[in-house]
């Protein structure tokens, strides 16, 4: 009987190992070192602000593991040997594979800041990050957050449900303008600074000051500043968990080198999930590192049916995504900024200031959606995009995609009136009147 062998009990070891589970009678094992069944990360946060218990985030009970002839160990994979095909755990133990998965994740970046191992510093990844966060955020003043992205603004919600004051150092000069574009980005930073933190943007981190117990007093900032803290959350994004793989002959670079298979260079070892570096052929487009829950998922799946025998590439399809920023939901769908060739993009914001539309399009057809704090069904906008829709054969059916109908009555028209400010000639009518405030970027 073959014997796959998963390390990593994460989204993505954990689908593969049900997938291959599905569809053949393998021996299976997921050695993973974090926690004995498999929980959700995202759903940290929620420990920490007291809406959830850990036992909540498992999404299996612990009885489907057996029922599912899934074996689980809990150890530290330390050392992998290819040629003999066996791996080395922390407890000393071998384990023998005939099929490998390296599924290990990732881990918060340090980018060697002088005190950044002081006591009171820290990322947040695994549940012992958690932990320690519960401890080193005891009789704190204030909390420190480096790195403007979806976990810093997370941990800021995290201190903030616990009313311990934040400044926030974000480098970009606008909130995660990376992923967003400028008018999103302008959004969630009024929000953060309406959630009272004190976001710093355009500022980096330049020292973490220790008191003389060897605990975290203070930060200097590359604006000159010294803000007082007990603690400082390093979240300035994650890479690919792989040093006990480098010193095997499995190739790395950033992360595990695949192809669309999740092929490594070795026959029989696979990687998937946040640590796998998926090779792009075209010599102008860097590899793909996908550091998310539904990728994840994905590429267990897929990689499951290649083991079990149908050999299968990966298509990670069209892009979605989704977060939160404080109360403001984000869904993305599609290419958003993304500066395609000929993209034009209808953006709509309700007077709030919290809500807004995206529909990004070129001459041809709809490439994308953003929409903040709405949610529009992200099967329709797929599909949508997926046929090629025109802009106006999108807007003529928008209300269809709006999953709130308290909403949809007003802010469908309110985007179609926009949209024919700028085409007048167009045969596109409003349902109903709508005089909401709208704004047009082309
Ligand atoms: C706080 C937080 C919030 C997030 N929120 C979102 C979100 O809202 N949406 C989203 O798409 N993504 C989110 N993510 C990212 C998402 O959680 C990851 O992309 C996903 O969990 C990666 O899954 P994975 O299976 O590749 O690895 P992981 O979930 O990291 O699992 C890998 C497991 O392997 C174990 N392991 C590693 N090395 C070894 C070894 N040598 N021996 C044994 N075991 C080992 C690790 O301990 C770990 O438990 C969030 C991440 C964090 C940290």
């Amino acid at each position: 009987m073959k014997r796959v062998v998963i390390i990593g009990n994460g989204i993505a070891g954990v689908t593969a190992a049900r997938y291959v589970r599905k569809y053949s009678d393998y021996d299976i094992q997921i050695i993973s070192a974090e926690s004995d069944h498999f929980y959700s990360r995202p759903a940290l946060m929620y420990i920490y602000m007291g809406h959830m218990k850990y036992e909540n985030t498992k999404p299996y009970e612990d009885f489907f593991w057996e029922k599912n002839r899934i074996e689980l160990v809990r150890d530290t994979v330390t050392e992998i040997d290819t040629d003999k095909r066996r791996l080395t755990l922390l407890s000393g133990r071998h384990v023998l594979y005939d099929v490998l998965i390296i599924a290990s994740g990732s881990r918060p970046n340090k980018f060697g800041w002088p005190g950044q191992d002081l006591e009171g510093v820290q990322g947040l990844y695994s549940l012992q990050d958690l932990e320690l966060m519960e401890h080193n955020t005891r009789d704190i003043k204030r909390g420190v957050i480096v790195g403007g992205g979806l976990i810093g603004i997370e941990v800021a919600e995290m201190l903030l449900s616990r009313d311990l004051p934040v400044t926030f150092l974000v480098r970009e000069e606008k909130y995660w303008n990376r992923v967003l574009p400028d008018e999103e980005s302008n959004m969630v930073t009024r929000h953060i600074f309406k959630h009272h933190v004190d976001l710093r943007l355009g500022v980096e981190l330049q020292e973490i000051l220790a008191d003389d117990r060897g605990r975290v007093r203070a930060v200097k900032t590359s604006s000159g500043d010294e803000v007082e803290c007990e603690f400082v959350a390093l979240t300035a994004g994650v890479h690919p968990n792989i040093d006990f793989v480098k010193s095997s002959n499995i190739k790395c670079g950033r992360g595990v080198l695949v192809n669309d298979f999740f092929e490594t260079n070795i026959p029989n070892v696979y990687s998937i999930g946040d640590c796998a570096e998926i090779v792009v052929e075209n010599p102008d487009e860097r590899n793909r590192l996908e550091q998310l829950w539904y990728t994840g998922r994905m590429h267990g799946e897929v990689v499951a049916k290649t083991i079990a025998g149908t050999r299968t590439e990966y298509d990670r399809g069209i892009l979605f995504n989704s977060a939160k920023f404080f109360d403001i939901e984000y869904h993305t769908y599609g290419l958003v900024n993304f500066d395609t060739p000929g993209e034009k993009s209808l953006y709509w914001e309700h007077p709030d200031g919290a809500r807004a539309i995206r529909i990004v399009y070129n001459d041809e057809c709809v490439i994308g959606f953003n929409l903040m704090g709405i949610r529009y069904r992200h099967g329709i906008c797929e599909d949508w995009i997926r046929r090629k829709l025109t802009i106006e054969q999108v807007l003529k059916q928008l209300h269809k995609a709006n999953f709130d109908p308290e909403f949809y009555e007003q802010c469908e028209d309110a985007i179609i009136n926009l949209y024919l400010r700028s085409h007048p000639g167009s045969s596109l009518r409003p349902r109903r009147k709508s005089g909401l405030k709208a704004m047009l970027f082309g």
